[in-house]
């Protein structure tokens, strides 16, 4: 659990005078990427936290603590679109489009919640619900979300996280307590980012618009895409490749991430050669036909079945770096093999 930013502990101090005399649903408003979810989920635990600290922060500790950071807690719900919940489709390589999720809380989403306000919370205490982002549930589920509102159950919380709480439902507003988290100044943003290991954070911060978090995601894409820059570069040259530095080099990229890229490559390597097509790196398509020509199918089959593995095995690698290290020396293995 990540605990607050510097820049919320007032906020904080506000939640824990209000926590005596707690209403039925609360609305954390502010900019985007400044913290808001994190704010409500450590809220959300405190409440339910068993041995919360002088300060009203949860223990960590306790048997709820524990069944909150593992996402099991009985008295816990959080809706939040299929897009930001839903783990990424790693089922790509069939080719066929699959259904995007949806980046609407659905009115069945919220229908859910009925059953749960009319249940008693199942460790005697409070029940918090977390609506991430409000403005994302479409009018049904708005209005239903309403009907519970209406007829506040005990001891149940409802947080509503909300950047544009201009689209919410004025007469859900009206039922709602208003928290504003504010923007972090930016010397505050600057320092936290710094402390993230951000060598120059300004740039970035002044492109996500000020807000820290949102800076901090911006820098991870960048690496990101510098990553796979690196990778491409290497991988296209497979008789050169040095399998044990480009692990190195790739060490701070997730594995699964970097298995993803190989299978995604060796799709293209095989649709290259067997249907003359090329669906992910456009814009290498003669190096890849030219890899692919001298390739066997048979050995670029088997590689691929590997990666499957390899990706199983990424969720919960035990050396990630040995993990890299022998997928590529695979990969290398396969492609002198063919040259
Ligand atoms: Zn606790």
């Amino acid at each position: 659990m990540k605990g607050l930013y510097p820049w919320q502990h007032e906020l904080w101090q506000r939640w824990a005078g209000l926590r005596k005399r707690l209403p039925h649903a609360i609305l954390l408003k502010g900019a985007q990427g400044i913290g808001k979810l994190d704010f409500a989920m450590n809220l959300a635990q405190s409440l339910l936290c068993e041995q919360p600290h002088v300060d009203g922060m949860a223990c960590g500790a306790c048997s709820s603590c524990h069944w909150f950071e593992q996402e099991t807690h009985p008295d816990f719900r959080l809706l939040q679109p299929d897009a930001l919940s839903g783990t990424e489709d790693d089922d790509e390589r069939d080719g066929s489009k699959k259904k995007k999720p949806s980046r609407q809380i659905s009115v069945e989403q919220v229908r859910s919640l009925f059953d749960f306000a009319n249940l008693s919370a199942y460790r005697g205490g409070h029940r918090v619900v977390l609506i991430h982002p409000a403005e994302a549930m479409n009018t049904n589920a708005a209005n239903a979300l309403l009907k519970t509102l209406e007829e506040p159950s005990g001891k149940m919380l409802i947080i509503l996280v909300s950047h544009k709480p201009q689209q919410l439902l004025p007469t859900i507003l009206s039922r709602c307590l208003s928290l504003v988290v504010t923007m972090p100044s930016v010397e505050e943003s600057t320092a936290w980012l710094q402390q993230q290991g951000m060598q120059n954070p300004g740039v970035m911060l002044a492109q996500a618009g000020f807000a820290p978090l949102a800076a901090a995601h911006l820098a991870e894409e960048v690496t990101a895409a510098d990553e796979y820059g690196r990778f491409l570069q290497e991988i296209r040259q497979p008789t050169k490749l040095d399998a044990l530095a480009l692990a190195e080099q790739l060490q701070k990229a997730e594995p699964i991430k970097v298995v993803h890229w190989l299978q995604q490559w060796c799709y293209d390597l095989g649709s290259a050669k067997l249907a003359g097509k090329i669906r992910y790196n456009a814009e290498l398509t003669d190096t890849i036909k030219n890899i692919s020509c001298k390739i066997d199918i048979m050995d670029l089959q088997r590689y691929q079945r590997e990666l499957l593995i390899a990706k199983r095995e990424a969720l919960h690698p035990l050396n990630p770096k040995l993990q890299l290290e022998s997928i590529l020396l695979a990969y290398r293995q396969m492609m002198l093999a063919a040259s």
